[in-house]
C-alpha cells in the first residue's frame, strides 16, 4: 500500500480544522476590507464634516457682528472662540483693518500647542505615516452685504478624528472581533458536529469491515445515515458480507455433500474389498466388477463435481459469441443417437431460426445434460420433443419427454446438487445428481432462468429461458 509522507489525520479533525481556517480567513478578510473601505469613507465624512464647521463658524461670526451693531464685540467674540477651541479649531479674528481682535494663540498658546500635540499622536495611532500638521485657512466675514473681517481657522490637517470618531473607529473594529471570534467558536462547534457525522458512520463501517475480514460474515450495518455516500459505502459493506457468508455457506455445504456422496461407494469399495482380503469372498469376476463399477460411479462423481465447480459460483467468465439456437439443438440431439436408437425414442423438433449470444459450449452443456435425463428416465418407445421460441427478448427452450415424470415432493428439489429424486433408481441409471444443478448454474451465469414441469408418471417439461 503506497502511503504519503504526510502526518495522518484523523477525518473529524480535518473537518473541523477547515471550517474553523475558513471561517477566520473569511472574517479577516472582511476585517481587513471594512477598515479600508470604512476608513476611507470616514476620512471623506471627517473632512465635509470640519468644512460645514468651519462655515458655520464664519456665518455664525457673521450674524453676531449684526447683532452687536455693526462692530465687533471682545467679550463676543472670546466665547466663540473658546468654543471653537473644544472642537479643536483655532480661531483668529481681523477686522476689515488687519487688526488682530482676537487670537487664540494669544489666548491660550499653551492649549493651542498640546492640542494640535494631542491630534497629532491620535492620528499617527490611529495611522503609522499619517503626513499632517498645522493647516489654516482664511475666510472672509460679511455682514448685510459689506465685508466685516477675516477669520483665519487653524485645524491640525488635513483633518483630524475628534475623540469620538476614535471612539466610533475602535468599536467598530471591536465588534469585527468579537463577531469573528463569536462565528469561530460556532464554526468549531458546527465543523466538530458534521465531522462527528461523517466520521461516526465511517468508523462503524471500518469496525464491521474487520469483523467481516476476521470471518463474522453475519455482520451487518444499518442504513440510518442521510448522506448518499455514506449509504452506497454501507450498502456495498452489507452486499459484500452477503456474498462472501453466501460464499462460506456455499462452501461448506458443498463439503459436506461431496464428504456424503463419496462416503457410501467408498465404503462399499472398502468391505468389498476387504472382505476378499480376508478370504471371505473370492476375488471372482462378479466381486471385481462390482468394485469396478463402485469406482467408475467414483470417477464421475469426481468428473460431475469438477464441472460443477467450473460453473458454479459467481465470476464464472463467459465466452460469449453468436450462437444459432437450432443448429446448436441438432448437435446435442446428435450426441445421443444410438442411444435413442436403442430404446426406440422418437424425437420431435420445433425450432425457430433464433440466434442467441451466449457461451456456446456451456449452453451446449444445459442441452446435453436436460436430453440425457429426457433418454435416462424415459421409457423405450417413448417420446422427446425440443422446441425453441423468441418470447419477448428471451429465447425460449423447452425439453419434453414422456417419461416416468417426477413426484410433487421432489419437484423443489431437483435442481440442487446431489438431489435424486428416487436414489435406488438413480444408482441404475448412474446419475450423482449434479446434472440439472449444472444447468442451473450455467443458466444463472447467463442472466436466465430454468423452470421444471412435470406429472409423475406422465412426464416432464424442462423449460430454459436465456436472454438473447
Ligand atoms: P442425475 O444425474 O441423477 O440425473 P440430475 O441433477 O440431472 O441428476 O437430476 C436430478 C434428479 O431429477 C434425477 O435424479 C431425477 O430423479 C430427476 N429428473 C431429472 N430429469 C428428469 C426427467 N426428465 N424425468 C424424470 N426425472 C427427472
Amino acid at each position: 500500500m503506497m502511503r504519503s509522507n504526510r502526518p495522518e489525520r484523523s477525518l473529524r479533525f480535518k473537518i473541523t480544522a477547515s471550517f474553523l481556517v475558513m471561517t477566520l480567513l473569511a472574517f479577516t478578510l472582511l476585517g481587513i476590507l471594512a477598515n479600508v473601505i470604512l476608513k476611507k469613507q470616514f476620512e471623506n465624512y471627517v473632512i465635509e464634516n470640519l468644512n460645514k464647521k468651519n462655515e458655520e463658524i464664519v456665518a455664525m461670526l457673521g450674524s453676531r457682528y449684526e447683532d452687536w451693531g455693526g462692530a465687533w464685540n471682545a467679550g463676543g467674540l472670546e466665547s466663540i472662540g473658546v468654543g471653537a477651541m473644544s472642537d479643536g479649531l483655532i480661531l483668529r479674528v481681523t477686522d476689515t483693518e488687519g487688526t488682530v481682535l482676537w487670537d487664540a494663540m494669544v489666548h491660550n498658546s499653551g492649549f493651542c500647542a498640546s492640542m494640535m500635540e494631542t491630534m497629532a499622536q491620535n492620528m499617527q495611532r490611529q495611522n503609522a505615516g499619517f503626513n499632517g500638521g498645522y493647516t489654516e485657512k482664511i475666510y472672509e466675514i460679511t455682514s448685510g452685504g459689506s465685508v466685516a473681517g477675516t477669520v483665519a481657522i487653524g485645524y491640525y490637517g488635513p483633518y483630524f478624528y475628534t475623540d469620538n470618531d476614535i471612539k466610533y473607529l475602535n468599536t467598530l473594529n471591536m465588534l469585527i472581533l468579537l463577531v469573528t471570534a463569536l462565528v469561530g467558536v460556532a464554526s468549531l462547534v458546527f465543523g466538530a458536529y458534521l465531522a462527528k457525522r461523517l466520521a461516526d458512520p465511517i468508523v462503524k463501517v471500518i469496525k464491521t469491515a474487520d469483523q467481516i475480514s476476521e470471518g463474522n460474515y453475519g455482520q451487518r450495518l444499518d442504513n440510518t445515515s442521510d448522506m448518499r455516500e455514506i449509504i452506497e459505502l454501507t450498502t456495498a459493506i452489507n452486499t459484500l458480507a452477503e456474498r462472501l457468508e453466501k460464499q462460506e455457506s456455499l462452501r461448506k455445504r458443498m463439503t459436506a455433500d461431496v464428504a456424503h456422496e463419496l462416503r457410501t461407494p467408498l465404503a462399499n469399495l472398502q468391505s468389498h474389498i476387504e472382505a476378499i482380503l480376508d478370504g471371505v469372498w473370492e476375488a471372482d469376476s462378479t466381486r471385481l466388477k462390482s468394485c469396478h463399477e463402485e469406482t467408475v460411479r467414483l470417477s464421475r462423481i469426481v468428473a460431475d463435481l469438477e464441472k460443477l465447480a467450473r460453473f458454479e459460483g459467481e465470476g464464472t467468465v463467459l465466452n460469449k459469441e453468436r450462437v444459432h439456437v437450432p443448429a446448436l439443438v441438432g448437435q446435442a440431439i446428435k450426441v445421443f443417437e444410438s442411444e435413442l436408437d436403442n430404446k426406440n425414442l422418437a424425437v420431435k423438433t420445433e425450432l425457430q431460426d433464433i440466434t442467441l449470444f451466449a457461451d456456446r459450449d456451456r449452453i451446449m452443456q444445459v442441452l446435453v445434460n436436460l436430453l440425457s435425463n429426457a433418454v435416462k428416465y424415459t421409457q423405450p418407445c417413448g417420446q422427446i420433443a425440443v422446441s425453441a421460441e423468441e418470447t419477448d427478448g428471451h429465447v425460449r427452450i423447452s425439453v419434453k419427454d414422456t417419461g416416468i415424470g417426477i413426484s410433487r415432493e421432489d419437484l423443489p428439489y431437483i435442481f440442487e446438487r446431489f438431489y435424486r429424486a428416487d436414489r435406488s433408481r438413480s444408482r441404475d441409471t448412474g446419475g450423482s445428481g449434479i446434472g440439472l444443478a449444472i444447468v442451473k448454474s450455467i443458466v444463472t451465469a447467463h442472466g436466465g432462468s430454468v423452470e421444471a414441469i412435470s406429472t409423475h408418471g406422465e412426464g416432464s417439461e424442462f423449460i430454459v429461458y436465456l436472454p438473447k
